[in-house]
């Protein structure tokens, strides 16, 4: 009686898709909405004259939340059950993966809020088993890792094997969480330290990737025979702008934006193609970029994944929507 036994080691990513309203720019600029959620599974692309209407025209998913979706419904019902995995000791790993501006900061900051909520929850109606719940809060950018909670720490940490826990950051601050108005406050501090990074670097946050990663370790207070006790690692990834993605999107005009290739999220498209291919996808390069070797325990073999695909309803940007729906396709 191992944690997550009774899960099957087939069972699919969980992608979901979050189309955002338009913003006061693109309402400003007259831009038009190009992508329209059907049902709670299907997303349509709008052509505005015949001659626009493009090759793939409609996606399902597991699931699809329209621009009047609240977080909370995206989290009740496309992460929660991945994110609650981790108090049964699974690991748990959820994504915001789109371009830069659709909307995945402002959805994965509410995802970990509801998150930290229920977490409580169960820690409080589960008086017959002890909680611990450590935070540790990391930004890759350019394949650096820089410590969220220890602004001292420089830009540069490295990533050492260690035999039993697989790849650790060296140096990383890990802090324990008394309850849970002090997590929020130190998830506060991650995400203050991320925005002190954009400044002073011109728009870090398009091109970095965040990592917050809640460490749960529960004992039984009596003991007995299954499930004594466990560790699981529970990941929120805020993704670099995925217009960073793709070699093929890499044409003249985005070269001379300087959007240049992230050799992180290039990598991890490539691991969560194979993994939802299954067993005959051969090797997985988890060892190739940062990201992926950091969150290799927590993507695939026994862990849980759910990613949010979020995307800007704009015609402007239907180019960059449809590549995201492409990728998450692959992911399923
Ligand atoms: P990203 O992190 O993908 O670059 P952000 O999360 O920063 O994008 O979102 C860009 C802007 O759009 C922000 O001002 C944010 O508040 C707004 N926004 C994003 N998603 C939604 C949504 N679902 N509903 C309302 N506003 C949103
Ligand atoms: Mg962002």
């Amino acid at each position: 009686c191992t944690p997550g036994s009774t899960k099957s080691r087939e069972e699919k990513i969980v992608v979901t898709v979050r189309l955002r309203p338009l913003n006061k720019r693109e309402q400003l600029a007259k831009d038009q909405v190009a992508w329209e959620c059907i049902d709670d599974h299907t997303i349509v692309h709008k052509p505005q004259a015949p001659e626009r209407a493009i090759q793939q025209a409609s996606f399902t998913f597991d699931r699809v939340f329209g621009p009047v979706s609240l977080t909370e419904t995206v989290y009740e019902e496309g992460v929660k059950n991945v994110a609650l995995s981790a108090l049964m000791g699974i690991n748990a790993t959820i994504f915001a993966y789109g371009q830069t501006s659709s909307g995945k900061t402002y959805t994965m900051r509410g995802i970990t809020e509801k998150a930290v909520n229920d977490i409580y929850t169960h820690i409080m109606s589960t008086p017959q088993r002890d909680f611990r719940i450590r935070i540790s809060g990391l930004e890759i950018y350019n394949e650096n890792v820089r410590d969220l909670l220890n602004s001292e720490s420089g830009r540069n940490l490295k990533l050492l094997d260690d035999p039993e826990k697989g790849t650790v950051v060296e140096k990383l601050v890990e802090e324990t969480a008394n309850d849970d108005q002090h997590l929020r406050h130190l998830i506060s501090i991650c995400e203050a330290q991320r925005q002190v990074g954009e400044t002073a670097l011109n728009d870090t946050s398009s091109r970095s990737h965040q990592i917050i990663r809640l460490t749960v370790e529960s004992t039984l207070r009596e003991s007995s025979d299954c499930m004594r006790s466990f560790v699981a690692s529970l990941n929120f990834v805020d993704l670099a702008g995925s217009e960073r993605a793709s070699q093929t999107n890499a044409d003249g005009a985005r070269l001379r934006e300087g959007c240049h290739i992230n050799l992180s999220l290039m990598t991890l498209t490539t691991v969560i193609r194979k993994l939802s291919v299954g067993k005959r996808s051969g090797h997985i390069p988890y060892r190739d970029s940062k990201l992926t070797r950091i969150l290799q325990h927590s993507l695939g073999g026994n862990a849980r994944t759910a990613i949010i695909c979020t995307l800007s309803p704009a015609l402007s940007h239907v180019e960059q929507s449809r590549n995201t729906l492409f990728f998450a396709t692959r992911a399923k």
